[in-house]
């Protein structure tokens, strides 16, 4: 046998939302619906899909390691130099950079819990340790708690804004008085990947705070409101500096070219991004007045997913809406045993979740 490391023995493998085919399979369905990973209902950009197609004329050749024209069209769509950017197949494989840049053996890194499994992960795959800070009591990043949770070894900050798994942000003005007091020696990562979803009102234009802090990374996605998840990509805006260490642990053309195409099609398509933002917003009114007329309490949501409390086991409610042909994700996996984690859909969507879970909770 060949030795692997230790670590890897204290390492999970991701739980990803199942799959559509794989329910039909099993289920014997064949109309199933899958609002379990968050991905947008209303598909992608149709410039998009047909930069994709004129891309197939080109599968033979390697893609462009730098990302050039993204690069060069977010640079100016953000206002910001072309070097701020490093791309990934998916913000997955940035988190991943980030760590491998940062983290040496026995560091730590610090987040709020529930959170984004994946800041973990690439921490522990690192040999580093990670404090999970729990969310203060309405479901937020306690960011006294994790600013008191800061030690020597302290190398990195996670800061999901919104939250996945509860929808949650800080503000703004929360986070600049976050910013003021972590020491400029420790990494903030602000991951973003809820951007469009969430932007206006009280939440953080985060690139406005570049210049003046040297000690951030913002990372943002194609995946979710560009629609883009099955290509793999996501990007990290942050200064020259770091971004130019991160790209030397960046794999060479670990962005493929129709990710490219397609994403550089996607950002010049904001009638999209538009759209899918007025449909979650109408999805998100429907759903909140279902559970209040079902009783059930709810996180008010900034993102495209809503975590309901079903008031019982929610793997045994995940299981009876499967059988019904609603894929959605249980809480146990997020130490929120009677809550649901649901993606708003397409109308039609929403209400087919709304019929099955209120069959299953009799309500
Ligand atoms: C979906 C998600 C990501 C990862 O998205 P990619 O598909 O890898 O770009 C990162 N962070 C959070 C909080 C997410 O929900």
């Amino acid at each position: 046998m060949v030795k692997h490391r230790k670590t890897v023995e204290t390492l999970e493998p991701y739980r990803p939302g199942k799959p559509i085919s794989e329910v039909k399979r099993e289920l014997g369905l064949t109309d199933v619906i899958k609002l379990a990973s968050n991905e947008n209902p209303l598909g992608c950009s149709p410039k998009a899909v047909e930069a994709l197609i004129k891309w197939t004329n080109e599968v033979s050749l390697y893609p462009d390691g730098n990302c050039t024209e993204l690069r060069n069209a977010l640079a100016e769509k953000f206002k910001l130099d072309p070097g701020q950017f490093l791309f990934g197949a998916g913000s997955d494989q940035i988190l991943e950079i980030i760590a491998q840049t940062y983290i040496n053996p026995g560091d730590s890194t610090i987040t709020g819990w529930p959170s984004f499994s994946r800041y973990e992960a690439v921490t522990r795959i690192m040999d580093g340790n990670i404090i999970r800070v729990p969310l203060t009591r309405d479901y937020r990043f306690d960011l006294d708690g994790i600013l008191n949770s800061i030690t020597d070894t302290t190398r990195i900050i996670w800061v999901c804004n919104p939250n996945n798994p509860t929808g949650t942000i800080i503000t703004a003005e929360e986070q600049k008085a976050f910013l003021k007091k972590v020491p400029r020696h420790v990494l903030v990562v602000l991951d973003e990947a809820y951007y469009e979803y969430a932007r206006g009102g009280d939440y953080p234009e985060s690139t406005a705070l570049l210049d003046e802090y040297d000690n951030i990374i913002i990372l943002r996605t194609f995946s979710k409101a560009y629609g883009l998840a099955g290509l793999r990509i996501g990007y990290a805006i942050s200064n020259k500096e770091i971004i130019e260490l991160l790209n030397r642990v960046r794999g060479p053309f670990n962005v493929n070219a129709a990710a490219q195409a397609a994403a550089l099609a996607a950002l010049g398509d904001q009638e999209f991004v538009q759209r899918s933002v007025q449909n979650n917003e109408e999805g998100k009114r429907c759903l909140y007045q279902a559970f209040e007329e079902m009783g059930l309490e709810y996180i008010p949501t900034h993102t495209n997913f809503i975590m309901v409390n079903v008031e019982k086991n929610s793997v045994e409610v995940f299981k009876a809406l499967l059988q019904k042909g609603v894929i959605v994700r249980s809480g146990d996996i997020f130490d929120m045993d009677n809550w649901l984690r649901v993606t708003i859909g397409t109308p039609e969507q929403n209400r087919r979740f709304i019929e099955a879970l209120k069959e299953v909770l009799q309500r």
